[in-house]
């Protein structure tokens, strides 16, 4: 049944991960009035009642290919799995209210060990107020791998999508960028110097704030709440788990504009710069790059400026451009350079 008469084969890294799922995907039909956006956004959104819609995401981690527990306490995994679910029901501008986990385990692991999963999974649920409703337990022979989806709701026509975004809206980032990916080159490092030297105790202190971020991400759950206050709606919305320039990119493919985008403006936090110093490492390529802060990137039009201008949470990057402009970063030095897609690829292969 699977046999492939004329034997082409086609390697999934050449389609990348977003061209692997366009490429699975692009068959189907909707078929229910009530799918209200399928796939292609951080999360589906279903029709619920004549003021509610829902909003259902789901992720999978898997051991050595999104964690090493080498360096990832399993408390700690298990709140960061409930968190980068739930920040893709918040890029939707919806409050999650549910989630359900599903885990593979091999026997290599303790009931102790998944006891201190699941009270980071408890911790997540309580800080972000979702309840644990279901899930599935089954044996792995590979490592350990957790699926968790998330449930959240939106009044009806406020979600935000990633298609909404036109020429001229302002390009908005909560929070700062490239911590979590510097979190883990110092962990990382740790790793090896551990391998080396078994009795070596790491000083951590002065990378809390980065290996904190990698650690334990939190999702903004808070940026919906503000900006209503602020009266201001996004015109289109995207968490940042791969890095900032392929979630640009995303919005632009998907609002069919262009961006650009400014070097100056990216905000970072101190020790990013300097740790990125030590590591000889550059600090937009990082923040570009680098993934796993769970920010939010969203647009806003630009009369809605003044209204989010000095937000402490919020820094204007970018504009929105024509599509034919493209999308560029703006370097300090005021030359124009195509933004490309580095962030996490799973497929690509390894060296
Ligand atoms: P995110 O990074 O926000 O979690 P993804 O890049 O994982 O988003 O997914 C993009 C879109 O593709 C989402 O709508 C997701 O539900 C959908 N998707 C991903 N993988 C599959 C798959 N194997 N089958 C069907 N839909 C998928
Ligand atoms: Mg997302």
């Amino acid at each position: 049944m699977f046999e492939n008469k004329d034997n082409a084969k086609s390697d999934i890294e050449n389609l990348g991960e977003f061209g692997l799922i366009d490429h699975l995907t692009k068959n189907f039909k909707i078929k229910q009035k009530s799918t209200v956006k399928s796939i292609g956004d951080d999360a589906a959104v279903i029709a619920s009642n004549s003021k509610k819609e829902l909003v259902i995401t789901t992720d999978m981690l898997l051991e050595n290919v999104h964690f090493d527990l080498s360096y990832m306490p399993l408390k700690h995994l298990g709140y960061k799995a409930v968190v980068v679910n739930l920040s893709d029901v918040y890029a939707m501008n919806a409050e999650a209210t549910q989630i359900t986990v599903s885990i593979a385990v091999s026997n290599r692991f303790p009931i102790e060990a998944l006891e201190e999963l699941y009270a980071g999974i408890t911790a997540a649920a309580e800080v972000y107020n979702v309840d644990v409703v279901g899930g599935d337990t089954t044996s792995s022979t590979t490592g350990l791998i957790i699926s968790i989806t998330a449930l959240g709701t939106v009044s009806k026509g406020e979600a935000v999508y990633r298609d909404g975004a036109k020429e001229q809206d302002l390009l908005v980032v909560t929070g700062d960028l490239g911590a979590a990916y510097m979190g883990l080159q110092v962990l990382e490092r740790e790793k090896q110097v551990f391998l080396v030297n078994p009795r070596s105790q790491p000083d951590l202190e002065p990378y809390s704030y980065l290996v904190g971020r990698q650690l334990k991400p939190e999702a903004r759950n808070d940026m919906s709440g503000l900006l209503r206050e602020l009266e201001v709606k996004p015109t289109s919305m995207i968490d940042i788990s791969d890095g900032l320039s392929s979630e640009i990119l995303h919005l632009c493919k998907n609002s069919k504009v262009g961006c650009n985008l400014y070097e100056e403006k990216i905000p970072l936090d101190p020790q990013v710069i300097t740790v990125c110093e030590e590591f000889e490492l550059d600090s937009t390529t990082i923040a570009l790059s680098g993934g796993e802060d769970y920010e939010l990137l969203f647009t806003i039009k630009m009369e809605d400026y003044p209204k989010i201008k000095g937000n402490p949470h919020l820094t204007v990057i970018g504009h929105m451009t024509k599509e034919e402009e493209g999308v560029h970063l703006i370097t300090r030095a005021n030359t124009k350079i195509p933004l490309i897609a580095r962030g996490w690829n799973s497929f690509e292969k390894r060296d």
